[in-house]
C-alpha cells in the first residue's frame, strides 16, 4: 500500500474511533489540557504528571507529561478573564487538545454549598459584561438594574443592539461533564452538585448583588476564569468544562481556605483519569 493510502484510511479511521483510539494507530494524540489560575490551582497537578517538561510561552507556564502513559498539559493560566483567554488560546493553537478542564478555587453563591464542596459547571455565564440604564448625575447606581450584554449575539453595536440582553451560557461537553460526575463517589472532603460558575474580574462581597446573580442567573459559584476559558474553548471547538471548589461562601460564613485548591486538583486527576481509561477502552 502507498503511503499517501495508509494516510488517508488512517484519517477514515481517526474520523470512526476516539481520539484516544487513533492513539493506538500510531498518529500522536492531542492532550488533556488542566488550567489552574494560581500556582496552589495549578503546580499540584503539574507535580502529579509523568515526565514533566516546564515551559514558558509568553507570560504563561505549561507542564508537559502524562497521565497513564496519555498526554496531558498542566496550565498556569494566571487570574482573570484576559489571561484565563490568552492562555486557552495558546493551548488551542500549541498543544491541539481533544479537552479543556478548567479549574480551580470559587466564592459560593448558593448558600447550601460548603468550604470544600466542588460544582461541575453544567454551563458558565459572564459576570462582567452588561449596559447599565441611563441615570442622571447624583441618581446613583445600583447593579441590580444592570442587563447582560451578549458580546457574542451579533457584530453591531453591543450598546444599541436590541436583542442581546440575555445571558450567553457556555455549555460543558456533556461527554466531559458526564465523566466529571463518574469520579463523584471518590471524594471525601465535600460533596459534588452540578451548577452554574459565574465569571468576572470582580470579587463580589455584596450579599445583595449576589442574590441577585443567583436568582436571575442560577450561579452557583463566582471565580474569575471559566466563562472566558469555555468561551475561546467553544471558538475553537475544544470540549471543555469547568470545575470548582468553594474556596469560601460569604453566604455562610464560609471562610477562605486556599487548601481546597488542592482537592480540587486532585479531584480533576481523577477525572483524567476516568477519561483516559474510558476513552483507550473503546
Ligand atoms: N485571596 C486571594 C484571591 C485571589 S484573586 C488573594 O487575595 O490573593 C481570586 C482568584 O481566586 C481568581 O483566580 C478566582 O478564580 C478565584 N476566586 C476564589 N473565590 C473567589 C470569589 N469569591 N470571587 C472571585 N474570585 C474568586
Amino acid at each position: 500500500m502507498t503511503k499517501k493510502l495508509n494516510l488517508v484510511l488512517l484519517a477514515v479511521c481517526g474520523a470512526l474511533f476516539s481520539p484516544l483510539t487513533v492513539a493506538q494507530q500510531g498518529v500522536v494524540p492531542g492532550p488533556i489540557v488542566v488550567q489552574g489560575a494560581m500556582p496552589v490551582e495549578a503546580e499540584r497537578f503539574a507535580q502529579r504528571l509523568d515526565n514533566p517538561r516546564e515551559e514558558q510561552i509568553g507570560g504563561w507556564r505549561f507542564w508537559r507529561g502524562t497521565v497513564d502513559g496519555y498526554p496531558v498539559v498542566v496550565s498556569e493560566t494566571l487570574k482573570g478573564m484576559s489571561n484565563a483567554a490568552a492562555a486557552t488560546a495558546i493551548a488551542a493553537t500549541e498543544f491541539r487538545p481533544v479537552a479543556i478542564i478548567n479549574q480551580g478555587t470559587a466564592g459560593g453563591h448558593d448558600p447550601a454549598l460548603k468550604v470544600y464542596d466542588i460544582v461541575l459547571g453544567k454551563y458558565s455565564v459572564s459576570l462582567g459584561a452588561f449596559k447599565t440604564p441611563k441615570k442622571a448625575l447624583g441618581e446613583g447606581s445600583d447593579s441590580r438594574q444592570w442587563q447582560p450584554m451578549d458580546l457574542l449575539a451579533s457584530k453591531g453595536s453591543a450598546g444599541e443592539d436590541k436583542n442581546p440582553h440575555t445571558i450567553r451560557q457556555f455549555p460543558a461537553d456533556a461527554k466531559l461533564l458526564a465523566i466529571a460526575e463518574s469520579v463523584k463517589g471518590s471524594y471525601a472532603q465535600g460533596k459534588v452538585v452540578e451548577g452554574v460558575i459565574g465569571s468576572a474580574d470582580v470579587w463580589n462581597s455584596e450579599l445583595d448583588r449576589i442574590r441577585d446573580f443567583r436568582e436571575k442567573y442560577h450561579t452557583s459559584v463566582e471565580e474569575m476564569e471559566t466563562a472566558s476559558a469555555a468561551q475561546i474553548a467553544a471558538a475553537f471547538n475544544i470540549p471543555f468544562v469547568g470545575i470548582r471548589v468553594l474556596s469560601n461562601n460569604i453566604t455562610n460564613q464560609g471562610k477562605y481556605d486556599p487548601q481546597t485548591g488542592l482537592a480540587c486538583q486532585d479531584y480533576v486527576y481523577q477525572v483524567v483519569k476516568a477519561y483516559i481509561a474510558e476513552n483507550a477502552s473503546r
